[in-house]
């Protein structure tokens, strides 16, 4: 026989928003046609990995019928329209602002027949739907759509949970007394750089301006189509819509959004992010329900010796039938679970030795890995398999140095394309080599800082240690209050290199 192919499968949900059939027929799905395995992305999404060629239709056939679809969610389009997921619905603001991520992302979305005609034709008559008449017009992508893939997230000022410096279009909801004023509007930001081609960087986006929720969708058409016009088609490492505006600088590209809006636009309100949460454990929801956040290391959903992942997932949602939002850390929230259900919820998650929010270290919670090995096409080298024994690494030595209770991101990547985020964080680990990292330190859990490279080519074995070293420096010199990447920040990587010792 010839080759095999395995792909890749990505819903795009967003807001992270679905039901618990939902979650459901994508756990079957998983099973049936994947292998075995659900995995919660770093972009409110799901993926499943190792489907054949043949499982394509299918599982995009049966999303299709319950609502979801994989359009949008990889391509150089608007990918997922991220948002804080938080189920908080006494919240009319958060509310709002989910709401308003559905639209955009249908709003954004390709109008292509083709995506229907290749993915969704009847597998059992064969028959296609008949969409491909005439020319579909694409009003916001043109003939060819963008240079380079678009992501967008909306925040609020106090709670950062979605990255919003790290999207190409970020938004920061403006509120007062629970009524949304508008959105600061970034531009620019974006993870992925390319170690031998030094015109490649992380950047943090850029606050361009202020805008009212009416004037909210022609503004990102303006900016969108700046992009797709004059973003960089020749080059696709440099094609992201932050090197456009590194190239123009924040003035003219600021100008330009103007002459497609057609009118000036002001300077963004003085609102910025100054808090972070991570929605885990147990909250009230506003309206007399509970959600439970549950921290899913590295978004895995699984079933295998040590714990029971994939079954208590079903468990919960055919028992309780909860709303799922996934969340930016690839964790998973159950939502609308009545006062009474609370400790049934938390028998089910023990009996499948799922460990609860409140059993593990906070260095754990804060961490995240993207995939890499073995089902990432791009990744050089481990990550979501090595970080959980790095984890263990760090435990062991932050209980010695009597600083567990600190907060800080370690995140992880198997290559710099940087999906899990890592250099805003206050420790990234990008891998370069097999088995070698680039280990970043001095970002923020605020996400509004990158870090700076602290040592490359560390090997895999040495990043315990290394950090170690640091850890200590932090407690013999930190301030009252500093946090970690702070302190990382404040001291600079020669500061630390001498001090350490090397
Ligand atoms: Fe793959 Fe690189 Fe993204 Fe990791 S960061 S998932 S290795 S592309």
């Amino acid at each position: 026989g010839g080759k095999s192919y395995i792909f890749m499968i990505r819903t795009r949900i967003p807001a992270g928003v679905l039901t618990s059939d939902q979650m459901l027929v994508e756990l079957d799905l998983c099973d049936e046609l994947g292998n075995e395995t659900l995995r919660i992305t770093s972009r409110q999404g799901l993926q499943h990995h190792g489907v054949m060629k043949e499982g394509l239709q299918p599982l995009a056939q049966k999303l299709k019928q319950v609502g979801l679809s994989t359009l949008g969610a990889c391509g150089d389009v608007n990918r997922n329209v991220m948002c804080c997921p938080a189920p908080l619905f006494g919240d009319s603001v958060r509310r709002e602002m989910q709401e308003t991520a559905s639209k955009l992302a249908d709003h954004l979305a390709p109008r292509t027949g083709a995506y229907r005609e290749i993915f969704l034709q009847d597998p059992e008559t064969g028959e296609k739907e008949k969409i491909a008449t005439g020319e579909v017009v694409e009003p916001l992508y043109g003939k060819q759509y963008l240079p380079r893939k678009f992501k967008m997230g909306m925040a609020l000022p106090e709670d950062n949970c979605i990255d919003v410096y790290t999207h190409d279009l970020g938004m920061i909801c403006v509120h007062e007394n629970g009524q949304i004023l508008g959105y600061n509007i970034l531009v620019g930001g974006g993870q992925g750089r390319t170690p031998s081609a030094d015109k490649t960087f992380p950047a943090l986006g850029q606050r361009l301006t202020f805008v009212t929720t009416e004037q909210l969708i022609p503004v990102i058409e303006a900016i969108v189509k700046v992009q797709r016009d004059f973003g960089n088609r020749e080059d696709r490492k440099v094609a992201r819509m932050k090197y456009l505006i590194h190239n123009w600088g924040l003035e003219k590209f600021k100008a330009k959004v103007e002459e497609y809006y057609g009118s000036s636009l002001p300077e963004p309100h003085p609102a910025d992010v100054h808090g972070f949460d991570d929605h885990k454990g147990w909250h009230a929801q506003g309206d007399g329900k509970w959600f439970y956040g549950l921290n899913v290391e590295n978004g895995r959903i699984k079933d295998d010796e040590t714990m029971q992942l994939k079954t208590a997932i079903r468990k919960i949602c055919r028992q309780f039938n909860p709303g799922i939002r996934l969340t930016a850390h690839q964790d998973i929230i159950f939502s609308d679970i009545n006062e009474a259900d609370k400790e049934a919820l938390i028998e089910i998650l023990k009996s499948h030795q799922v460990p609860l929010t409140e059993d593990i270290s906070n260095v754990r919670r804060w961490s995240m890995a993207c995939v890499a090995w073995p089902t990432c096409g791009l990744s050089i080298t481990e990550s979501e398999r090595a970080l959980p024994g790095i984890i263990d690494g760090l435990e062991a030595e932050l209980a010695k140095l009597g600083l567990a209770a600190e907060e800080f991101t370690v995140r992880m990547t198997g290559c710099p394309n940087g999906c899990a985020r890592p250099y805003n964080s206050d420790v990234g680990l990008v891998g370069r080599a097999k088995e070698k990292y680039t280990l970043f330190l001095g970002g923020r859990l605020l996400g509004n800082r990158l870090s700076f490279i602290y040592k490359d080519m560390v090997p895999a074995g040495d990043v315990t240690p290394e950090l170690t070293k640091v850890f200590a420096f932090f407690k013999a010199a930190r301030e009252e209050g500093e946090s970690f990447g702070d302190f990382c920040h404040r001291q600079g990587k020669e500061a630390i290199e001498a001090a350490v010792g090397q």
